[in-house]
């Protein structure tokens, strides 16, 4: 409902990698600024080559990425002219800091290079994103082996937000940490949403993290968006069945007194991009699956304000006529 204006829009019918997969396929998706969206699902399901695709890493075979009704990326651009409105977190800080330049230099050079900061400039604007990310402004002057795990993964982030963008996208920040240090990094990203207005893209498998940074939710199975909605909506109210599966696959921490544990792993696996099953891509695993789901995809359309669903039965709270009465989600 909001002006094109005021969101940024990507849709993208495809990516074409190795072997012709088609690991992206009719994916639209808005954010609007200042908002943060999880993008959640199992390992080999397109979301890490969603983002890439968004953040102009990976040209996609067709599509485009607008920002503020303005496109910033159609099909057969360079992805590289999109970049510095786009910056991306990745998984791993080690692999995307170079070992031989002093942090100061590395957190300097792409916003000179793009006129952001003066050389003579460029130590203090590193010295006060060092700050913003909860590090030493001294720090300028270390290697990247001098930092922790913990600290690599803020100076990545520094480094991005240096570069001043309209979106981050980050690709699991926390998953290669561990578990204390993930707290604290998705603190920071709590603080650096209140204080930047961060508009953000969290990519994770895990439903607890999104949970906790995220206002809205999209679900992705096998190249598609199967669900999307306000987190909490989704959560509570699941209307696609991977959803309901997924959240039932998590172990619940808080128990009450005698209860069982409830943890129940998705049937089957995911099938292989390269020849993904017809109709619905999920029927070969879904409990509700129905003769027409084995031929007919289902598209992604509302089924409460502010929410989607790719099921041929997922209940609505609109005014719309369904395929059919029976309700699996
Ligand atoms: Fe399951 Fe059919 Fe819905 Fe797909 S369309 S999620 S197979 S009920």
């Amino acid at each position: 409902s909001l002006p094109l204006g005021e969101r940024i829009v990507a849709a993208f019918g495809g990516a074409v990698e190795r072997r012709s997969v088609r690991a992206v396929d009719q994916v639209d998706l808005s954010l609007r600024k200042g908002e943060a969206l999880g993008l959640v699902g199992e390992s080999g399901c397109g979301k890490t080559t969603l983002g890439r695709m968004i953040a102009g890493i990976l040209p996609p075979s067709d599509g485009a990425l607008a920002i503020a009704g303005e496109p910033v990326m159609t099909c057969g651009a360079s992805p590289r002219k999109t970049t510095t409105r786009v910056q991306m977190v990745f998984q791993d800080p080690f692999a995307s800091l170079d070992p031989r330049m002093r942090i100061g230099d590395a957190l300097a050079e792409g916003p000179i290079h793009h006129g952001l900061v003066s050389k003579a400039g460029a130590v203090a604007y590193v010295r006060d994103w060092l700050g913003q990310v909860g590090l030493e402004p001294d720090y300028v002057s270390r290697y990247p082996h001098q930092f922790s795990g913990g600290q690599r993964q803020r100076v990545a982030i520094a480094r991005a937000l240096a570069m001043r963008p309209d979106v981050l996208v980050c690709d699991e920040p926390v998953a290669s940490l561990d578990v204390s240090i993930q707290a604290q990094i998705i603190n920071l990203f709590l603080k650096l949403r209140r204080e930047l207005d961060l508009t953000l893209l969290f990519i994770s498998h895990d439903l607890g993290v999104v949970r906790h940074l995220c206002d809205r939710v999209a679900i992705m199975y096998l190249g598609r968006i199967v669900e999307e909605g306000p987190t909490h909506e989704v959560y509570a109210d699941p209307r696609h069945p991977y959803t309901q599966a997924l959240l039932d696959s998590v172990p619940k921490l808080v128990l009450e007194e005698g209860a069982e544990v409830r943890f129940k792993p998705i049937q089957g696996e995911l099938p292989s991009p390269l020849a993904p099953p017809p109709g619905c891509h999920f029927h070969l695993r879904c409990p509700f699956a129905a003769e027409r789901c084995a031929v007919e995809r289902p598209t992604l359309r509302p089924v409460a304000t502010g929410r989607r669903a790719a099921c041929h039965f997922a209940k609505t709270d609109l005014n719309i006529i369904t395929g059919s009465s029976s309700s699996p989600a």
